[in-house]
């Protein structure tokens, strides 16, 4: 391909028009004449599927020395736009707008560049340059980790109309969204760690941007405990970007300089809906070391274009997933026990997956790119993106075997300190890996047969969940007839329409308020009665349904002979259905196992001395 040499692409998206649920970007590419093949984005990094927006690109206009020139779609990968240039041509126009309806509002919105860029196709995207510029309403606030030119640190300066960034290259620049808000703070985080680190809030009401002093504490101390854990950084500034809105959407998206978080109005205005979002910005930013930084090989292509392999995104995301969870402990968005409150729930509900009868963890993640979101109905009997909590539980079952047997002197945190840090601290870029690699660091911290270890828990066929993390960790899963305080305080902080009666444990069913089915549990008791999702309950035992009475049913019918009587709308039908179910409610929950070290204790305790705004230390609900 000729002539894309040194001159960058130059691409201004504007974004004034986001109340209206539309961008706009111009962008002007370096060209030769002759025929060119231009591309939009496909396979999107982070989101590990063909999410790119190519559905919502709209008004493609090409211009050259003033002439609009014509241009066609390729007939097989629609993201390809052909087209050929004039002679004498060097600089195409390319304009084009993409709808966009999720992250933005009234108040802000947030830009990931991938819904706007246009560039050379068959070239990789790290070697094409590109210097983007930015236009936002009047007023509103600038968070990226891309550098402003005028000023080269942040905050962004508010520009009159056009605010310009460093050239960087495509695969840059999809890295390094932008977030932009009329109500909005940007707040530097732990002083004393290089490089340095932000959160950019922008919301919809005035006040909540200007986050509680308590929550910038713990996020402060999520960045010196990173800091203490990795022993290393792959970035030369890092932004938290964080959107409170209940109509821009929730989200949790990875970049290597910045994480792109999205939670409701009052996500974090008191302690129990911190709670309920206590492991986004600890798990989205281990992302920078574990998934940006190093990357499973079949997750990074030298394009958007080609399809990403998910195989090893148990150690992607399942990694992180326990990592994000152990910060958010050590960093004090939760507590120790609130911590092994939801890693009891977490556990119970991998346990109780029927689906892992018949497919293992791995091949949830080879299907990833299938199975994110999708229908609740029989999910359990799918299953779902179960590589997350089974890499959770393996993770720990690992950290906890290197605990036992080098009698506590190793754990993880060693063998983070080798595969996350490999080249030391370095600017954002990608190291690709592969299976044996982890082997071998694992070997590095305390000799094993660690190829089996991984290979027997992730590729087999296991009817159960690994509680093996949590037995050498000093605890038991056990099941109780009342719900540990973490799941009330999640339930309240969810809210009545989120959080319907829990009776997965006990009937099967998850079933909303207003007795909507959401799953029943394959070979369950409800399953047993022929329930089905999206049935609804209309009367339990003789009684209008409601959560309480639901219940209230389960509880009577502990050890009577006597099933639960439901009245189910089933389509355009009623039908009769009883649950022949007699073990009363049952709620999981961490035990102390006896005479053994409390090791979970252990690995939730801060490395650092955490920051905690005065009168605002949390305790463990009763
Ligand atoms: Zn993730």
């Amino acid at each position: 391909m000729p002539a894309f040499g040194q001159r960058p692409i130059q691409i201004t998206a504007d974004l004034t028009d986001a109340p209206r649920k539309v961008y706009h970007a111009d962008a002007e590419i370096p060209v030769a004449a002759g025929p060119i093949t231009l591309i939009t984005p496909q396979w999107i990094p982070g989101n590990h599927r063909p999410t790119g927006p190519v559905s919502d690109i709209t008004g493609v206009v090409f211009t050259a020395n003033g002439q609009t020139l014509p241009w066609r779609r390729d007939d097989v990968n629609l993201y390809e736009f052909h087209l050929t240039v004039p002679e004498g041509v060097e600089t195409l126009h390319a304009h084009l707008d993409c709808i966009v309806t999720a992250r933005v509002s009234q108040k802000l919105a947030v830009l990931e560049w991938e819904k706007l860029l246009l560039y050379p196709a068959d070239t990789p995207v790290r070697e094409i340059a590109i210097q983007p510029s930015l236009k936002v309403p009047a007023g509103w606030g600038i968070g990226t980790a891309l550098t402003p030119v005028s000023s080269g640190t942040y905050p962004v300066p508010a520009a009159g109309t056009t605010t310009e960034f460093a050239a960087t290259n495509v695969e840059q620049l999809e890295d390094s969204p932008v977030i932009t808000g009329e109500y909005f703070h940007e707040f530097a985080l732990a002083p004393t760690i290089t490089p340095k680190h932000y959160i950019d809030v922008a919301s919809d009401n005035p006040e909540d941007s200007n986050l509680r002093p308590a929550v910038l504490a713990e996020i402060s101390n999520l960045v010196r405990e990173a800091d203490a854990l990795y022993e290393s950084h792959h970035y030369h500034v890092y932004h938290f970007l964080l959107t409170l809105s209940d109509v821009a959407g929730g989200e949790g998206l990875e970049h290597g300089q910045s994480s792109n978080n999205g939670v409701g109005e009052k996500g974090y205005a008191d302690d129990d809906h911190t709670l309920s979002n206590a492991d986004l910005l600890p798990h989205e930013f281990t992302h920078s070391w574990n998934g940006k930084y190093r990357r499973p090989a079949g997750l990074y292509q030298p394009d958007f274009a080609t399809a990403q392999q998910g195989a090893l995104l148990w150690v992607y995301e399942g990694m992180t997933e326990y990592l994000g969870d152990v910060l958010a402990a050590r960093a004090g968005f939760e507590t120790q026990g609130q911590y092994r409150d939801e890693l009891a729930m977490m556990a119970a509900q991998l346990d109780y997956r029927t689906g892992r009868d018949w497919r293992s963890t791995e091949d949830t993640a080879v299907a990833a790119s299938d199975l994110r979101g999708g229908n609740p109905a029989w999910s359990n009997w799918r299953r779902g993106q179960d590589y997350y909590q089974e890499g959770e539980l393996l993770w720990l079952d690992a950290d906890t075997l290197i605990r036992k047997m080098t009698n506590g002197k190793k754990s993880l945190n060693d063998f983070l300190r080798i595969f996350l840090a490999k080249g030391g601290n370095t600017g954002p870029m990608i190291v690709p890996y592969k299976f044996d690699e982890l082997v071998e660091d694992l070997n590095a911290v305390v000799p094993y047969d660690w190829a089996k270890f991984l290979h027997d828990r992730i590729d087999n066929i296991n009817p159960h969940a690994d509680v093996a993390g949590i037995e050498q960790g000093g605890y038991k899963l056990v099941f109780q007839d009342k719900p540990t305080a973490t799941e009330r305080t999640m339930n309240r902080a969810n809210g009545p329409r989120m959080s319907g009666p829990d009776c997965w444990f006990s009937i099967g069913i998850r079933v909303s308020n207003d007795g909507m089915i959401g799953d029943v549990r394959w070979n369950g008791p409800a399953d047993k009665a022929r329930l089905a999702p999206g049935e609804k309950i209309l009367a339990v035992d003789g009684k209008i349904f409601s959560g309480d009475a639901l219940r209230e049913a389960i509880r009577t019918a502990k050890g009577s002979s006597e099933p639960i009587h439901l009245i189910v709308q089933a389509d355009s039908f009623v039908n009769l259905a009883d649950i022949d179910y007699h073990d009363g409610e049952r709620f999981p929950a961490l035990v102390r196992a006896d005479g053994t070290p409390d090791t979970l204790d252990e690995i939730t305790k801060p490395l650092t001395t955490p920051e905690k705004a005065p009168a605002e230390a949390k305790k463990d609900d009763e």
